[in-house]
């Protein structure tokens, strides 16, 4: 397989391991169930920001970038993850993060703060355009900053999910369905075009953790078209194996319920793996009512992509425990 020819960077612990869930398989009563270590990926905590940061990092200094700018949720794993790598490269970091800031410094927002990022609160305005404003004074004080988008979720972070769809064919583990997080959608994207170059012929269904316009279908299929015109790749998406399931989006982004709280009990109880409150709980939480629901067949063979998140569980304590 040849990889693909844009500039990365190499930091994230890779290859992921790939374990089976044999437990949690016996107790679900139901499919044969591997999970894949993407909260293994080092930087500063782990989770699927590492592969892509690989690549926007690159992007970064081939511009003579000397500062990372991005944005998200106060317990953004992302924007901890960005913040470990500006940190790694010798950047400065400012991070605009939604709301305001919050009594207890905890979580992912403890580590922003250990790793020295410059916190804009973005208040009662929009994120992105507190990103934008952001940048704007940054690049006008000649501070050569680098934006980088809400979950690095362009093609050239997206690029980080084609190559790690070809690191999971390599590993030999053949399955009929993945199971994944979908937020900011780039990961999703780089699955599916990853899929198209690598020949992974199963299912990928998303679940989706919150009502970002990223995840809609069309915005998703732009994300895929833009990632395999990025990195070369002709072969047909294959689209129609992608199935974004809306079912578990509860009370909204972040807000964790009875199931996120049951899905991270049971992980941990069965496997000795931790999920996250956001993300990770989510989906599993799906993909557990899916499989109870006979929606995902007792005989097939399903790879739950584990996309990390797990710092933000010590600022979720009281809703999890
Ligand atoms: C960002 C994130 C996701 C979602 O990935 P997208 O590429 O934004 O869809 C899933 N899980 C965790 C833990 C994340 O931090």
């Amino acid at each position: 397989m040849t990889p693909i020819s844009l500039p990365r960077v190499r930091f994230a612990h890779l290859p992921t391991p790939v374990e089976p869930m044999e437990r949690l398989s016996a107790r679900l009563g139901g499919p044969r169930l591997w999970i894949k270590r993407d909260d293994q990926t080092g930087l500063a905590g782990g989770g699927n920001k590492a592969r892509k940061l690989e690549f926007l990092v690159a992007e970064a200094q081939a511009h003579g970038a000397k500062m990372l700018i991005t944005a998200g949720a106060a317990q953004s794993n992302h924007a901890r993850q960005t913040a470990a790598a500006a940190a790694r490269f010798g950047l400065e970091c400012s991070l605009v993060l939604a709301g305001e800031s919050p009594q207890q410094i905890n979580g992912n927002l403890l580590l922003d703060v250990l790793l020295d990022a410059e916190l804009v609160w973005a208040g009662d305005q929009p994120v992105d355009q507190v990103l934008q404003e952001t940048f704007d004074q940054a690049w006008s004080n000649g501070r050569r900053p680098y934006l980088i988008p809400i979950g690095g979720s362009n093609p050239v972070g997206a690029a980080g999910y084609v190559e790690a769809m070809a690191e999971f064919m390599e590993q030999g583990i053949e399955v009929d369905r993945i199971v994944v997080a979908t937020s900011s959608g780039g990961t999703l994207a780089g699955m599916v075009v990853g899929s198209a170059m690598h020949g992974y012929g199963g299912a990928l269904s998303a679940i989706r953790v919150g009502k970002y316009e990223q995840t809609e279908p069309k915005t998703l299929q732009d994300l895929a078209e833009g990632t395999a015109d990025l990195v070369g790749c002709t072969a047909e998406l294959p689209l129609d194996r992608v199935e974004i399931n809306n079912d578990y989006l509860g009370p909204g982004y972040g807000v964790v319920t009875n199931l996120e709280r049951e899905a991270i009990h049971l992980f941990a109880q069965q496997e000795g793996i931790l999920l996250d409150p956001v993300y990770t709980g989510r989906a599993a939480a799906g993909m557990i009512d899916l499989i109870q629901k006979g929606t995902i067949g007792a005989d097939e063979r399903v790879l739950f992509w584990h996309t990390g998140g797990t710092p933000a569980l010590f600022a979720y304590a009281e809703q999890i425990r």
